[in-house]
């Protein structure tokens, strides 16, 4: 393969003397892959563009937002018209219960949401919001599951049933990470135990609609109603983070893809539509706690932006036309298919995981059913793999625990392209 990366190599060299390790979120960085990040110049449709002039079937989609691809035609029409209106007043618009209506519509368990800036802001302000509602201090979250950056979530999981939390970073204090309780995914008895010892104290327990930050790991048959029971009995909320899956997995994420209800919903990525936004909602009964309807405190200067407002009623009206999750399904079936056939024929152990059009194939021979199963993958194999798959023009998340997404945007032609790119890539790491 005879790409060039120089221009890339020069910018990334200059970032590093600005910005701490040249990016503005870790994983941008490439460090588990091996090699330097590409710089972005440009996207359209599918397709991102480097500024070596390099083209490339984008599976990333800014990490899930551009479920529609980028620059769409719409999209960009009512942006450009938002712009002219002015880009942020800090004061309420139409927008705002536009965008919330919308949300609203597609998520029956909420009754109102509340519009902040990112998905971090969202997980953050509803845990809170289900402290500050309950009275109760400790939390529950799964190993292996992402929910942004706040203190509290940065929690790594130790081993054994009810393991108080060990911040994953230097900065995070002691006394709170010892709110944090850590389980095993996919484990019912696990949690049964902990909220059996500590279930009194426990606020809520947040989860991710599907799990997408250990690579994509569905959850089992009947294992968010344990959840949904399990929380009820003991008097805790059960906060669903579809900051990845809302909008993704299916119109009402995976709540409705799955039929379980939750009492807060996190969003965010796609109802941006590539803009900075995230929400969180739930039944009024909760939200009204929410300031200034309540006490519980929680603000944003940006909030509401109107262009993410715009950005985000846009897209949501796109994938509400018919059809739309029926396509994406076709698309990231075809496509999971025709990558599990071509590491087959070389040879490679991969076992993949989809729900909808996200999915992650594993480097692997064994079932990835949680976070510990997820570690079995083999990282140096797979960051052979991706290093071939973008020498071929496929851009692909950087990091084995991390989704693809399919967009809209993709064609047949795309699909075969990176499956022909597959074949050559698993090839590479056979050898
Ligand atoms: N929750 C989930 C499930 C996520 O995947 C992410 C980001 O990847 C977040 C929360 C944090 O969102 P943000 O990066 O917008 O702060």
């Amino acid at each position: 393969m005879s790409r060039i990366y120089d221009r890339s190599e020069q910018l990334f060299a200059e970032a590093k003397t600005l910005i701490p390790g040249g990016v503005n979120s870790p994983v941008r960085a490439f460090k588990s892959v091996g090699r330097n990040p590409v710089f972005i110049e440009r996207a359209e449709g599918a397709y991102l563009y480097d500024v070596d002039g390099n083209k490339y079937v984008d599976y990333v989609g800014s990490w899930g937002p551009m479920i529609v691809g980028h620059v769409h035609p719409e999209v960009q029409e009512a942006l450009k018209a938002a712009i002219d209106r002015g880009t942020s007043y800090g004061a309420p618009t139409e927008l705002e219960s536009r965008l919330a209506k919308l949300v609203l519509e597609a998520f029956p368990a909420m009754d109102m949401v509340r519009m902040v800036n990112s998905g971090t802001e969202a997980t953050m302000s509803a845990l809170r919001l289900a402290r500050g509602y309950t009275g109760r201090s400790k939390i529950v979250k799964f190993e292996g599951c992402y929910h942004g950056h706040a203190d509290s979530l940065l929690i790594k999981a130790g081993s054994g049933a009810l393991t108080l939390g060990v911040p994953t970073s230097p900065g995070v204090p002691a006394n709170i990470a010892s709110n944090t309780i850590t389980a095993p995914y996919n484990d019912l008895e696990t949690l049964k135990a902990i909220f059996e010892e500590a279930g009194d104290d426990i606020a809520a327990i947040i989860i991710e609609g599907v799990p997408g930050n250990m690579g994509v790991v569905p959850p089992a048959p009947g294992y968010l109603q344990g959840v949904r029971e399990l929380t009820r009995q003991y008097g805790a909320l059960m906060i669903v983070d579809e900051v990845m899956s809302g909008f993704r997995v299916d119109f009402g994420g995976a709540q409705t893809r799955f039929g379980v209800e939750p009492d807060l919903t996190c969003l965010g990525k796609i109802i941006g539509g590539g803009l900075p936004v995230g929400a969180y909602g739930g039944k009024a009964e909760i939200m009204e706690k929410v300031s200034p309807a309540g006490p519980i405190y929680q603000a944003g200067t940006l909030s509401g932006n109107p262009l993410a407002m715009t950005a985000g009623i846009v897209t949501l009206e796109l994938l509400k036309r018919p059809g739309t999750y029926d396509a994406l399904e076709e698309k990231a079936a075809y496509l999971a298919d025709g990558l599990a056939k071509a590491a087959a024929k070389a040879g490679v152990p991969v076992w993949t995981n989809r729900v909808g059009s996200m999915l992650t194939g594993f480097f692997t021979d064994k079932p990835v059913v949680d976070f510990a199963s997820a570690c079995t993958a083999d990282t140096v194999a797979f960051g052979n793999y991706f290093r071939a798959m973008l020498d071929r023009g496929v851009y692909l998340a950087c990091s084995q625990f991390e989704a693809a997404f399919v967009s809209l945007a993709m064609t047949k032609e795309d699909l075969d392209f990176t499956i022909a790119a597959a074949e050559e890539a698993f090839q590479v790491v056979a050898a």
